[in-house]
């Protein structure tokens, strides 16, 4: 009779488990059936960089016209750069009210609505693209900034990397940290603010306005990019002293957003060619920036006006001291900020000591 029960229980509970697998399976067929390619998306994205501006707006461009081949004219994205619909520095705005559905550019530039935005794109002294990359596809990296942006409704990707940029023009030569002292130098973000401690002085320039700037005198010196991008702008003809490393931003990432409305709106194969184009633009931007750079360098350094010089250890430690009393500060001042800190530092100091015996090492062999 107990036997006869238990068989009894365990054929409806069998017939129940058959009867779930089919409905999901029935579910998941619907799902892919429900997908209907006659469906299209005109989508608008607008980016921070100027009209044409090399690698990173090219790049933005490159990124929709793949989006574009890849789902066979479905989704198409027309690129703006900024200043043709909306100031560059509304970007972000724009994508979170969802008055565009997407946009290109770089974390930093909302710090003053986002202070901890700033560990997604660059600091001073943090990491490398490749640490980078392994902390947000591999590290937590990415959840952490989604989980930052959702206020905003707002989802990010990384999509690009300037690599390690230079230390910028300066009109005379540092030896030390007083050549710093009263130093007008354009120098943004957290790089600008751990300058100010050295006793340099920091100004916010755009990037249209820093050679007339250097050339007059109106400042002293200038960071920008890497070699590619101050040489496209002439900046050695307004400075002679070339400076590296850029020890304040080490490789910063660039961003995709994408309004989350929209993002929601979209068939699961879009949202996975979306993924994956970011993924390879990604590295796409960044080796287009070190081809390009390394022969810049190359064309500089034949210059006889273009003297190029690292600077002085005793400057660089003082700068990273400077940088940590900085963060830590804003950490101390707003939890939000410490919570992505404090995950970004453990990252980043496990990826300095691997690095320390692998890229770093065989690196230094000459
Ligand atoms: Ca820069």
């Amino acid at each position: 009779m107990k036997n006869t029960l238990i068989t009894g229980l365990l054929i409806a509970c069998s017939a129940l488990f058959l009867a779930a697998c089919n409905q999901a399976q029935q579910q998941e067929a619907s799902s892919t059936q429900a997908i209907d390619t006659s469906k299209t998306y005109h989508w608008k994205m607008v980016t921070t960089w100027p009209p044409g501006f090399p690698v990173l707006q090219q790049g933005a461009e490159r990124f929709a016209n793949n989006i574009k081949d890849m789902s066979n004219r479905r989704l198409d994205i027309k690129v703006y750069a900024g200043g043709e619909l909306i100031p560059p520095l509304q970007t972000f705005d724009a994508v979170s009210q969802g008055t565009v559905e997407m946009g290109h550019g770089s974390a930093y530039y909302w710090a003053g609505k986002v202070p901890e935005a700033q560990f997604f794109s660059t600091v001073p002294f943090g990491m490398t693209a490749r640490g980078m990359n392994a902390w947000l596809y591999d590290g937590g990296g990415l959840e952490l900034w989604r989980e930052t942006y959702k206020p905003f409704h707002v989802i990010p990707f990384p999509l690009g990397n300037t690599g390690v940029q230079m230390g910028g023009w300066f009109n005379k030569e540092i030896n030390s940290l007083e050549d710093i002292k009263g130093l007008k130098m354009r120098i943004p973000g957290i790089g600008g603010k751990v300058f100010a401690k050295a006793g340099g002085n920091p100004v916010l320039l755009a990037g249209s306005e820093l050679y007339t700037a250097l050339e007059r005198n109106t400042i002293d010196a200038t960071e920008w990019i890497g070699p590619y991008h101050d040489q496209r702008l002439g900046l050695y003809r307004a400075a002679e002293h070339y400076y590296y490393p850029g020890w304040h931003e080490p490789g910063s990432v660039l961003e995709l957003t994408v309004n989350q409305r929209a993002w929601d709106s979209l068939p699961a194969d879009l949202q996975a060619i979306i993924s994956n184009a970011a993924m390879a633009e990604n590295v796409r931007m960044l080796s287009e920036m070190e081809q390009k750079n390394m022969f810049a360098l190359q064309e500089l350094m034949a210059r006889p006006d273009v003297q190029l010089h690292r600077f002085p250890d005793e400057v660089l430690a003082k700068l990273k001291a400077l940088t940590g009393e900085t963060l830590a500060e804003e950490a101390a001042a707003n939890p939000k900020f410490k919570h992505v800190y404090d995950a970004f530092e453990a990252f980043r100091a496990k990826n300095k000591a691997w690095s320390d015996i692998s890229e770093n090492a065989y690196l230094a062999i000459e």
